[in-house]
């Protein structure tokens, strides 16, 4: 246990100490990250700017945790949280700063990560430079014109609270169902259906799923909505097969909301924490919706992924496509590919698109899109991208652009090695974790690429998370 001794001896602060901070910057939690003699604490729900008094409630070796107790100094950008349940509620962690604070802020991170971790020089200001000797260019963030009610798919579980069902939210980092039948980033079709499911289930009997008490019931209720079509899909969740009167419950559930086409029953007797099980059937309606990004048609089905911020997917893969610079001619890789979205998305400039994806239910979907939309260039195969696209390599396969969008820990090393071996003109990075993608960038320069620019993208307004597409190029 030498290193919690050592933090106890080199921290400047203990455990329970009421400390003043300093807020210099935020965490990619969206905590502030405050000051105290050098030490860092970071402190849910203080900005940058602000100085604050709080409590010290964790400290590891460089760093400790903080609860905010009052804001000595405000930063001017604070406002008061639109939603009533916020402070409770795990889903939003920045809805006390201002909308356009929030997108400078969420660029400044991405330029921070891109000089500490990636090494990289960030060009002063955000025009674009005439190259090298400028930096790299890191756009400001694009935001959404009207940041709420933006997502098209929520999961809301479902417990037992005094006087009946709660519906609602995980409180921060626990399983503590909170009451609540709105919610501001979520449709209000969705708030609709979750106040009347709420209501049908308490008059038909329908206990929640409770694993200490061994009763079975509804675990979840998910509602995935097309913004472009209209049309909505609810999944009812239980832990065991057995739904006593569920044909009338989904036909009055349809019969109430327009625009439902589909309600589906899924059996879910995984651990706590997992949402949906394999086994799905339909209850009322389709087995699917559908939806459209750009010119692309999607069908959604109950377990099937589809991205959740529909109008900023489209900015985002629109930027993947600019950054691509397709003139018909070219073969691209895209590599985590998931359902094909970035893949369906460029086959239409591009001679030849291969898309893998590690899930091969996803590639299922892939290739089920690919024929919805008549699209013939498209080729998709199931497996780890690190060891698919080597052998793609070994067959013969060259690319002109690659396109990455890995999960949150960023690219696998193998796949970076062969990215380099392969030497496309092009590399698209586009990264949902701004300090796995300047590790990622780093090994890419080192490997012969320069990163162009940066585009931050908001995807998820009011959380502390930040969507970035990536330009580089092949400079040997
Ligand atoms: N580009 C996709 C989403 C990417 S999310 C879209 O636009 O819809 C990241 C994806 O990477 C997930 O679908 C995940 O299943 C997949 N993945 C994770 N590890 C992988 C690996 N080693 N090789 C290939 N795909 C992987």
């Amino acid at each position: 246990m030498g290193g919690t001794t050592a933090a106890a001896i080199s921290a400047p602060v203990a455990r329970e100490e009421l400390v003043v901070a300093d807020v210099v910057g935020i965490g990619h939690e969206g905590e502030g990250v405050g000051r105290v003699n050098g030490f860092t604490l970071f402190i849910r729900g203080a900005l940058p700017g602000e100085r604050v008094r709080a409590r010290v409630t964790g400290l590891k070796k460089q760093y400790g945790f903080a609860e905010l107790l009052e804001v000595l100094e405000p930063s001017p950008d604070r406002v008061e949280p639109p939603c009533p349940v916020y402070d409770e509620c795990g889903g939003c962690q920045l809805q006390h700063l201002g909308y356009e604070a929030q997108l400078r802020l969420k660029r400044q991170l991405v330029a921070d990560n891109m000089e500490r971790i990636g090494k990289l020089r960030v060009a002063a200001g955000t025009q674009t430079g005439e190259g090298e000797a400028e930096g790299v260019i890191v756009h400001p963030t694009i935001g959404m014109p009207d940041p709420w009610r933006y997502r098209n798919k929520v999961q809301v579980p479902i417990g037992e609270q005094e006087g009946g069902l709660a519906f609602g939210f995980y409180a921060t980092g626990s399983h503590r169902i909170v009451d609540s039948e709105q919610c501001l980033i979520r449709s209000e079709t969705a708030d609709e259906l979750v106040s009347l499911i709420k209501q049908m289930a308490a008059e038909a009997g329908i206990p929640a799923y409770d694993a200490e008490k061994r009763q079975n019931g509804l675990r979840h209720v998910i509602i995935k909505t097309g913004f472009h079509t209209g049309e909505t899909m609810v999944v009812l969740v239980t832990d065991n097969a057995r739904l006593p009167g569920a044909e009338q419950l989904a036909k009055r559930i349809a019969e109430a909301v327009p625009g439902v086409k589909s309600i589906c029953h899924n059996v879910n007797d995984g651990p706590p924490g997992t949402v949906m099980g394999p086994r799905t059937s339909v209850l009322w309606g389709s087995d699917r919706i559908y939806d459209t990004i750009g010119d692309v048609r999607f069908a959604i089905s109950a377990n099937s992924f589809y991205q959740v911020n529909p109008v900023q997917t489209e900015a985002l893969y629109g930027k993947a496509l600019e950054y691509a610079g397709l003139t018909g001619g070219e073969t691209v890789i895209d590599a985590y590919c998931g359902v094909g979205t970035i893949s369906l998305f460029l086959a239409q400039r591009a001679k030849r698109v291969y898309g893998v994806e590690l899930v091969p239910e996803a590639i299922e979907d892939a290739r089920r899109n690919a024929e919805l939309n008549g699209i013939a260039n498209a080729t998709f195969e199931a497996g780890p991208a690190e060891t698919v696209i080597p052998r793609w390599r070994e067959e013969g396969i060259r690319a002109d652009v690659i396109v990455v969008d890995p999960p949150r820990k960023g690219c696998d090393a193998t796949l970076l090695e062969t990215i380099v071996a392969m030497r496309p003109q092009r590399v698209v990075y586009v990264s949902c974790n701004p300090s796995t993608l300047a590790r990622d960038l780093r090994v890419l320069e080192d490997g012969g690429f320069r990163t162009v620019e940066v585009q931050p993208v908001d995807m998820f307004p009011w959380t502390g998370h930040v969507e970035c597409c990536v330009l580089l190029v092949r400079t040997k």
